[in-house]
């Protein structure tokens, strides 16, 4: 079997590089250990992307190997920062009222999906099994089959899904999930989603879910959750690592006995920065003898800078973090280090390594690998405390974290401060337990289990039409790229 995974952007892996979100951390270990070949887009768009002969480059990484395509530049503005990111990823978190799209946002969407499905033809050998990665691309399976494309076809939902009413708000909502269900297996991050997803079904559409499979104009399509892990040994490797790195070092000597907090973010408005600041400020009202005694170090890289609703969280978060440390600040002592850049995922362990807190605080997350990156890079001996909101995936899982309500400010105070104060035997005894859950789901095991589940769905006859053969240039290319 030819496992080919197709995601909006692909990523290298180079460890000294920050990864650009959570899809990226997990996927490129997984690449590189599996052979499978990994599809997605160049980060170019060009005019020549419209022709069949528009792959920018195919190369190695470990087993597996990368291919980025360039886009169409007529519809990728439209698909990425409109359709996907102002309609879709505020829905999908929840947020109905920041979807801002026009018409043409929406016909873009399908355009790109479209292009990528001729882009994928080449690859339909008879022992391909794909897999479609997260919200850009709900209605790629749909376009595939159009095509002809009889493979296997699986598709993962790295983010939420919202209920119906929430769904409902974004346009042409029946026709994407409609378009979803020619795909074979459709997997979520937490039985919530996948529950939210089967009402979706059940009440728009009148289709019935049973034994986790719904039967519909394109076929049978499985419906499965299988949360995204981390490979815990890897962290805890890293941490110990990253220890003498200078970035760390230089944190550690800076803390002068002091406690740290440590957020680790994009700046999304998913992610409940503002109201973890406030919670934060709270607390030092609340109990002033922590002035001095623990910092805040909130790591925001910089995201989707093209849309407003996130340029006007910037300059929120910057305000606020002004007003914050205006107020509290001595002249040696700051309680927020706000940094607005991204650090490599070793340098990254360092710091949860170092921090006493990790505060995970987002008003609505898929999963939140940041969190589960914390309890691995812990000390055994001396681990600190996750302080976890129980609207991130990962919660459903590290139950045994101090779970908060990030809409709850004096809530979050109290915890902070609680963490903060936490007995030795206690942040031990957590700790186990969180780490025990977190080896049982190693993002190995989500690979595998996703592409057992996939091989072993009931498929619909009406879908096996003949694949086309694979290029033959694609394939000697390939061969190359492996050598290297
Ligand atoms: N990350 C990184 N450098 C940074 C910040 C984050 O490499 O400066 C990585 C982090 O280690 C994690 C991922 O980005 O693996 C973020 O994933 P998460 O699921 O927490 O959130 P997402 O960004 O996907 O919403």
């Amino acid at each position: 079997m030819t496992v080919i995974v197709v995601s909006n952007r692909v990523a290298r892996a180079k460890s000294d590089e920050p990864v650009a979100g959570g899809l990226a951390a997990a996927l490129i270990p997984m690449i590189k250990d599996s052979g499978a070949i990994w599809i997605g887009s160049s980060g170019q768009v060009g005019d020549a992307a419209q022709t069949k002969d528009s792959f920018a480059k195919i190369e190695a990484l470990g087993t597996g190997a990368l291919v980025t395509v360039d886009m169409p530049a007529k519809h990728y503005r439209g698909y990425y920062e409109g359709f996907a990111n102002s309609a879709l990823w505020p829905a999908l978190h929840s947020r109905a009222d920041l979807i801002q799209v026009m018409a043409d946002d929406y016909t873009s969407y399908r355009e790109i999906n479209a292009f990528m499905a001729r882009a994928l033809l080449r690859f339909t050998g008879p022992e391909a099994v794909f897999w479609i990665q997260d919200y850009h691309f709900l209605t790629l399976g749909a376009e595939m089959r159009q095509l002809q494309i009889g493979r296997p076809i699986g598709f993962f939902l790295h983010t939420p899904w919202a209920d119906r009413r929430t769904m409902n708000a974004v346009p042409h909502h029946a026709d994407l999930v409609r378009a979803m269900l020619s795909y074979d297996l459709i997997g979520f991050q937490t039985d919530e989603d996948r529950q939210n997803f089967e009402d979706y079904l059940q009440f728009e559409l009148g289709l019935m879910v049973v034994d986790g499979t719904v039967a519909s104009a394109s076929g049978m399509t499985h419906i499965a959750t299988f949360p995204i892990g981390i490979d815990v040994d890897e962290f805890t490797a890293r941490a110990t690592r990253a220890a003498t790195r200078p970035e760390v070092s230089r944190l550690r000597a800076s803390l002068q006995g002091a406690k740290l907090v440590l957020g680790v973010d994009r700046l999304d408005y998913s992610k409940g920065l503002a109201n973890r600041m406030r919670a934060f400020d709270r607390m030092l009202d609340v109990e002033p003898q922590l002035k001095r005694a623990v910092s805040l170090l909130q790591v925001a890289v910089p995201s989707r800078g093209n849309i407003r609703a996130y340029r006007e969280l910037k300059s929120e978060l910057a305000a606020l973090v002004g007003e914050v440390n205006g107020r509290h600040g001595e002249v040696d002592w700051i309680p927020i280090r706000y940094l607005n850049k991204a650090f490599s995922q070793l340098t990254l362990a360092g710091f949860y390594r170092v921090a006493h807190v990790g505060l995970v605080t987002p008003l609505h997350d898929g999963m939140n690998l940041v969190a589960k990156e914390y309890v691995a890079a812990q000390n055994p001996f001396d681990p600190g405390v996750l302080v976890l909101s129980s609207f991130a995936g990962a919660a459903k899982q590290l139950d045994a974290a101090l779970l908060v309500n990030p809409h709850d400010i004096d809530g979050m105070a109290r915890q902070i401060a609680a963490a903060l104060a936490m007995s030795l035997d206690e942040r031990r005894e957590r700790w186990h337990r969180m780490v025990g859950k977190l080896r049982a789901s190693s993002v190995r095991n989500w690979f595998s289990e996703f592409l057992r589940t996939l091989a072993n769905v009931r498929r619909m006859p009406s879908r096996l039409a003949p694949p086309r053969p694979a290029t033959a240039s694609v394939v000697v290319d390939l061969a190359r790229a492996q050598r290297h």
